[in-house]
């Protein structure tokens, strides 16, 4: 769940964070147990931000899902239209 190009920053941490609760930072904030600030992605990495290990991890995982997820949706397309004209056949 990667939404707009904002991210959060703590007070204290080098590293600025997706708003995705998978991340255990993210969900600290999320839960207001560390406080912090929404900005710009591209502000946080010229103020020397790095992205989080856990949200870089997060957000390659939902990108592989999501190629997966429409590679999917072709196959079932292709084995539906498949299907149907071989019932045509015993029809
Ligand atoms: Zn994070």
């Amino acid at each position: 769940m990667h939404k707009g190009d904002e991210v959060y920053i703590t007070r204290t941490g080098k590293f600025y964070h997706y708003f995705d609760d998978d991340c255990p930072t993210t969900s600290r904030i999320l839960k207001g147990k560390t406080p912090a600030r929404k900005i710009k992605e591209e502000e946080a990495i010229k103020g020397g931000y790095t992205l989080c290990r856990h949200c870089a991890k997060e957000y390659a995982e939902d990108l592989a899902e999501r190629r997966g997820c429409s590679t999917a949706a072709i196959f079932f397309l292709a084995a539906g239209i498949g299907a149907s004209f071989i019932l045509k056949i015993f029809i």
